[in-house]
């Protein structure tokens, strides 16, 4: 029995809170700070009308380290889940190493000036928390996160080596808007107009964003779907995790109306992070554009149809070339019937819970920085069949894949 706070109250926090609040055997208590305190308390009232339990709530500026300190030395949590933005990662990760709390998070560090997904700087606090006694989990959403740890158990129980994963990450759900992003806006749309890079043959080759394309029928009447080759941060760790990787390649579907919308949007140079001069005020466009889009965290009641996401993964078994696809489906309106939110906070938020109560078990353990795929795939597959998210496997699927 063990307190954690979370950090962030936007559509995963969320979800996360009410995840943590399902388990109470596990999650004794639960602080919920963010940088709106409303918005903690909306979710506060939401659990408390769902569960009856009473989530303590703060407001925090989580770039201030001193004051991310104070915060965590007055509640002293076993360990924090951090769900704000990439931007704060870092000072969250200083924040918990100065309070000696342990981490976690959902999405890699990000500068915000520079659209760049790459873990180094995180990495970098290898040796502090090694020497703190502190354990930092990097990635435990669902892509990266969950894919990781479809990988792994697909590496764990079906292969002597991987060679070849393509991580198909479909959203068939549909919320009635011309354009919204799913999840935060800014973070979204940098993450899809960056340049594509997948891994191929030791290396990573960079083509530009949204130029490879193929069509992929989802198993379990899904739909068929185009789906995009673009750059994700799981690439970078799952290649140094799995150097057996020959290719490794990850693909996102799009309607499109969506990327009319964001040709033009970024045409128009809406898309941009550069700031720019407007009536004599520096704005950013595409904060700009955030707050003109609808907030992510209020889609539920409107998205309908089903997330498919998973990872095929090509290698060898006993001598013999095999191939196993590892997925989970998710309905929208289902999450929104549990949560009050839709499956792609749904399906971040879940295993975010799962990697932290495997943390607060001691279940995973140990002192330094880790990503998913490093821990014992077992408990958390085990767990996401018990909270939400069930997966499935199919032997030899007879996908055709570019
Ligand atoms: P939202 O924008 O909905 O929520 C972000 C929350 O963080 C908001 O409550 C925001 O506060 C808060 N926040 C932002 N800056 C600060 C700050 N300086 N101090 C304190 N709080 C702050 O984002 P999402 O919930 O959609 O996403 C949360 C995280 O999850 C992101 O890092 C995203 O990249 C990641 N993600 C990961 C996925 C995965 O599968 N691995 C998939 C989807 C998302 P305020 O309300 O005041 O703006």
């Amino acid at each position: 029995m063990k307190k954690v706070m979370i950090i962030g109250a936007g559509g995963v926090g969320q979800v996360v809170t009410h995840k943590c609040a399902q388990v109470p055997e596990i999650f004794s208590e639960i602080v919920l700070a963010s940088r709106t305190e409303s918005k903690c308390i909306a979710i506060a009232q939401q659990v408390e009308k769902n569960y009856g339990r009473k989530i303590i709530t703060a407001a925090v500026d989580a770039d201030n380290v001193p004051e991310l300190v104070a915060l965590l030395n007055q509640h002293k949590p076993f360990m924090v889940i951090n769900v704000a933005l990439p931007y704060q990662d870092l000072t969250i990760m200083d924040a918990c190493l100065q309070a000696g709390a342990h981490y976690s998070d959902t999405a890699n560090y990000e500068p915000l000036d520079t659209a760049k997904f790459e873990y180094k700087w995180q990495w970098q606090y290898q040796e502090k928390f090694e020497q703190a006694g502190l354990m930092a989990l990097l990635g435990t959403g669902f892509d990266p996160g969950a894919t990781n740890m479809f990988t792994a158990f697909a590496a764990k129980h079906y292969f002597d080596e991987i060679h070849y994963l393509d991580i198909i990450d479909v959203n068939g759900g549909d919320h009635g808007y011309p354009f919204a992003t799913n999840f935060n806006p800014e973070i979204n749309i940098r993450e899809v107009t960056a340049e594509c890079r997948h891994w191929e043959n030791g290396e990573f080759v960079t083509t530009s964003a949204m130029s490879t394309k193929q069509s992929f029928t989802c198993p379990d009447k899904v739909g068929t779907y185009n789906i995009y080759r673009m750059y994700h941060e799981e690439l970078e760790s799952l290649t140094k995790h799995y150097p057996t990787l020959k290719r490794a390649q990850f693909w996102m579907s799009f309607g499109d109306s969506y990327l009319k919308h964001l040709e033009v949007l970024g045409n128009v140079g809406m898309t941009s992070i550069e700031p720019v001069e407007h009536e004599g005020q520096q704005i950013v466009p595409i904060q700009f554009l955030k707050t003109l889009l609808p907030d992510p965290s209020t889609l539920g009641p409107r998205t309908k149809g089903k997330t498919c996401i998973g990872c095929v993964v090509r290698g060898i078994k006993d001598g013999q070339e095999k191939t196993v696809y590892v997925y989970n489906v998710k309905d929208h309106q289902e999450c929104y019937r549990e949560v009050q939110s839709q499956a792609i906070s749904y399906t971040t938020g879940v295993p975010a819970m799962i990697a932290a109560k495997l943390m607060l078990e001691g279940t995973w353990k140990g002192a330094g920085v880790w990503n998913i795929e490093q821990m014992d795939p077992d408990p958390f597959m085990q767990a996401m069949n018990q909270y939400g998210l069930p997966f499935k496997v199919i032997e030899e699927p007879g996908f055709e894949l570019i």
